[in-house]
């Protein structure tokens, strides 16, 4: 199964370019979406989804036309936006089984099947009494895929899941995640580059509505090796070096400044070739359209 968007472009009537034509083929498995705030994640991830419309381009899951068959792709589609309320008074059992009925499963011995096959895939049996209300984030958010999951999905696209959650909510949360992944298409965006690294097959960068690179983790970070440089200077010297220098990102030390500059030769003047990680290829990404150095 693929999922391939094609010179999709999309103007809020506030005058924001959104997307502006972007072409892009995604495979089953996990796919990362990066970007800054404002970039158009939300807006690419809500087109897809069927929930709003775009000006121009198409979008096809294989060979159905998903801004033409909206109720098609609903069937098929899993979706968990980035802010989904939760009804604080009912169980997570009760709210699943609500959902099921939404979805037509009109039986109800097939329903309760269907809904404990769900908590348990989530980790939530032992709590299916306890009202959403009382969840933890991360709780919450494996509810939140649990219905995302109902009528097996083909189709999951997740908006930045793991925000608010603590390091070990979110490791089970992507362990989850992973396992859905192997037989569907999984879009994920997040903040948070390097778990693109980890969990992702393939992954996208934009920037103000553009598509600014497609990939592989792994390979764009070897693409990158040997050409990135680190060096730790005082914070009164960053404008020298951010003059001299194609300098990528920066990180306060103890009162210094730890850069990372770009270079296709040798830096010499005391830089050291840094191991790349995931974050050098998002940062020196953007940085042709954002100024990411600010002290
Ligand atoms: P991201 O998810 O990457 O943060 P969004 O898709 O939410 O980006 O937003 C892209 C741009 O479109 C931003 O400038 C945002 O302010 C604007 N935008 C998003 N939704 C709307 C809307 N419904 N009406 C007008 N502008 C919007």
């Amino acid at each position: 199964m693929q999922l391939k968007i094609q010179s999709l472009s999309k103007t809020y009537p506030n005058g924001v370019r959104a997307l502006r034509n972007i072409s892009l083929t995604i495979n089953q498995g996990m796919f990362g979406l990066l970007g800054p705030n404002g970039a158009g994640k939300s807006s690419l991830m809500r087109t897809i989804a069927t929930l709003q419309e775009a000006d121009e381009g198409s979008i096809f899951l294989d060979d159905l036309d998903v801004l033409k068959n909206k109720e098609q792709v609903r069937q098929i589609l899993g979706y968990l936006p980035q802010d989904f309320g939760v009804y604080p008074r009912i169980s997570a059992e009760q709210m699943l089984d609500h959902i099921a009925q939404l979805k037509g499963i009109g039986k109800k011995s097939e329903r309760k099947e269907l809904v404990s096959a769900l908590l348990e895939k989530v980790n939530l049996t032992k709590d299916k009494k306890k009202n959403l209300g009382t969840y933890s984030g991360g709780m919450k958010q494996r509810f939140g895929i649990a219905q995302s999951l109902m009528g097996s999905p083909k189709l999951i696209i997740v908006d930045e899941p793991t925000a608010g959650l603590d390091p070990a909510e979110r490791n089970r949360f992507y362990n989850l995640l992973s396992q859905i992944g192997e037989n569907t298409i999984v879009i994920l965006s997040t903040h948070i580059v390097e778990d693109v690294r980890t969990l992702c097959s393939d992954f996208a960068i934009i920037c103000e509505g553009e598509l600014m690179y497609t990939g592989q983790p792994d390979a764009a970070v070897s693409e990158l090796e040997g050409k990135v440089y680190s060096k730790t200077i005082k914070k009164e010297d960053m404008q020298e070096y951010r003059d001299k220098y194609r300098v990528i990102s920066t990180q306060l030390k103890g009162g210094n400044l730890n850069i990372r500059a770009y270079s296709e030769t040798d830096l010499g003047d005391g830089f050291i070739t840094a191991p790349v990680i995931l974050e050098d290829v998002y940062f020196s990404t953007i940085a042709e359209k954002v100024d990411l150095v600010t002290l």
